[in-house]
């Protein structure tokens, strides 16, 4: 409802000029301090993402870490971590992907995902869409079935989830 949107976004603190300057930051660690908010919040995740029927959650590094771990244990599937390069041990798949200035790797293990698995990406936030929009093409090229993406806060003024195409990205809570 209206009234327990409110309320988680009363726990959602505002961070100006960070990492940068002109770049205001939701932080979501007012959030997870809070029991009742962070397990609220949990709660309608869990909610949101079930009707995927996900095999496997994919964990954007690092705040994706945060959310679908209790996810996954909650919805009683699997996960994988999706991370920076160099980070994951044995043998990896990576996809290198332009940034505003320069490029980022993504990397998963070779054989995180089994083709045709369901998986569901989660993280924090989105904003451009652009590390989402990385993580679903590496998936894809892993063989998994990308059936959605999960993040707790859109910034919808930046358009991020037109850069998913299909996928559909579900919300906890938006700003405009
Ligand atoms: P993007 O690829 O532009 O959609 O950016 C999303 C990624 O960057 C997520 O992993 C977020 O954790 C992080 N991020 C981008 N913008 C912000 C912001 N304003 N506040 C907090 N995290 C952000």
């Amino acid at each position: 409802t209206a009234r327990q949107e409110i309320d988680l976004k009363h726990y959602i603190r505002h961070i100006p000029d960070f990492p940068k300057p002109g770049i205001l930051f939701y932080d979501i660690s007012t959030l997870m301090r809070n029991p009742d908010a962070w397990q609220m919040a949990m709660g309608r995740l869990a909610r949101q993402v079930a009707p995927f029927k996900p095999d496997i959650l994919a964990a954007v590094e690092s705040r994706g870490f945060l959310t679908a771990a209790p996810l996954a244990d909650r919805l009683g599937c699997g996960m994988l971590m999706l991370r920076k390069r160099g980070k994951l041990p044995g043998k990896t798949v990576s996809h290198t992907y332009d940034l505003e200035y320069g490029s980022d790797t993504l990397e998963i293990q070779h054989d995180a995902v089994q083709p045709g698995q369901r998986v569901v990406i989660m993280d924090d936030l989105l904003a451009t869409g652009g590390t989402l929009a990385a993580s679903a093409t590496l998936l894809q090229k892993a063989g998994a079935d990308v059936v959605a993406a999960s993040v707790l806060v859109e910034l919808t003024g930046l358009g991020g989830r037109a850069r998913l195409g299909d996928i559909p990205v579900t919300t906890l809570l938006s700003y405009d």
